[in-house]
């Protein structure tokens, strides 16, 4: 197969490929939606339906603890970087050392632009 032809016409060289059943398609077949290009109605609707799940997944249906969970790790994560940091950086080891190592790290960075 040297090249993708229509796969309707198959004297035609194909112009592009179907997004959803990745069907080469030439201009005449094609069916063009903001989504992109389909080879029919059928496809353009299956892909647009499938988008809509996807928009209502990411939306106010389910996943709301799980969500929820994951913002508290990364939350986490971040803080235990920052600690970690601090603590490499400046020798933070309690909350009583943060006042003097946030002051270091600006005379730091005040430093870095001069
Ligand atoms: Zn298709
Ligand atoms: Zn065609």
């Amino acid at each position: 197969m040297a090249k993708n032809m229509c796969r309707h016409h198959p004297e035609v060289f194909a112009s592009g490929v179907c997004k959803q059943c990745a069907i080469p398609i030439c201009d005449e077949c094609k069916t063009v939606r903001p989504q992109g290009i389909f080879c029919c109605e059928e496809c353009a609707d299956r892909f647009a339906a499938f988008q809509d799940r996807i928009a209502v997944h990411k939306g106010t249906g389910g996943g709301g603890l799980v969500s929820l969970l994951v913002k508290i790790a990364v939350l986490a994560a971040v803080l235990l970087v920052a600690y970690l940091f601090l603590h490499s950086s400046y020798g933070v080891d309690s909350p009583a050392d943060l006042p003097g190592a946030i002051k270091s790290m600006i005379s730091d960075l005040i430093g870095l632009f001069r």
